[in-house]
């Protein structure tokens, strides 16, 4: 769970599935909306900043996959403004850098060689920070290769944000995300209750940073059910009934698509790839709210 931000696409692990489209994306209405206008204007109008949006919901609610996809769509050489799907068969695409939460600080994309894809073409710098594991040597060298106002784009995703507290790695970064113009994106698994330890928040003034703040939303019935026959088929599993056995796996995740991906996972490991109403009956779903 903490090295989400490492997890590239797999045919073979479904818990590892990554949406290649926004179509392939349930729920999370508001989420995906913002993602869709900040690809729209950055790819079309040029911006570069004032889209910083902090997302916070329960584990497995696809937040990082919803930011990975956009990235994605930001980087992709062939993207269709239109479906804001990425092509999958560009340099880009097929990179798994931009997935990658350790090593690569830099992704840089130059599209000049294609403006008629691109009107402004412009150098992007991704900076993936898997926050439970960044040290604060990491952080400064973020803040210098920010500080450097080069005319590039530079998009941050702060993922599971709320570990940096621990060494006031968040104070640290208040002002960078206040004066580099930067877009940040950031998500985090707590959803703050009261009675809260104060480790377990966002500090006020870290989550003001954030001008957009979006929580997670589960799918309704009708959304999560046509989102697993669209998996089931997309992945070549079959089920025992009539769409009871899916009914029941919508209710037993809680509407979580991330959670009924771990039934998907096993029914797709058999050799007759098959989802049985006893495989949804006795999986254990470990929610963490
Ligand atoms: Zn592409």
């Amino acid at each position: 769970m903490t090295m989400k931000t490492q997890l590239a696409e797999s045919p073979d692990d479904l818990e590892r599935y990554q949406p290649s489209s926004f179509d392939e994306i349930v729920g999370n209405h508001e989420l995906k909306e913002f993602l869709q206008e900040m690809i729209y204007c950055v790819r079309v109008k040029g911006h570069k900043s004032g889209f910083n949006m902090l997302t916070t919901g329960p584990s497995r609610d696809g937040k990082t996959a919803a930011i990975n996809l956009a990235v994605k769509s930001l980087l992709c050489c062939n993207l269709d403004i239109e479906s804001m799907k990425p092509c999958g068969i560009c340099e880009n695409c097929k990179s798994r850098h931009h997935m990658n939460g350790t090593g690569e600080w830099n992704s840089i994309v130059d599209f000049s060689d294609t403006p008629e894809l691109n009107p402004m073409p412009v150098r992007f710098h991704y900076y993936p920070i898997d926050c439970t594991w960044v040290n604060s040597e990491r952080i400064e060298e973020l803040i210098s290769e920010l500080r450097v106002d080069d005319g590039n784009l530079k998009i941050v995703y702060l993922d599971e944000v709320h570990r940096l507290s621990r060494r006031w790695m968040d104070e640290r970064l208040l002002k960078p995300i206040e004066m580099y113009p930067a877009i940040w994106l950031a998500s985090s698994a707590i959803v703050e209750k009261e009675g809260d330890d104060d480790d377990q928040k966002i500090d006020k003034m870290f989550q003001n940073r954030f001008s957009y703040r979006i929580k997670t939303q589960r799918p309704n019935t009708k959304e999560m059910l046509g989102w697993l026959v669209a998996r089931c088929k997309q992945f070549g599993i079959t089920t025992e009934d009539n769409g009871e056995t899916l009914m029941r796996l919508v209710e037993r995740s809680n509407h979580s698509p991330g959670m009924a991906l771990q039934v998907l996972n096993k029914a797709h490991k058999k050799r007759k790839p098959m989802l049985t109403l006893k495989m949804v009956e006795d999986h254990i779903f470990d929610f963490d709210e």
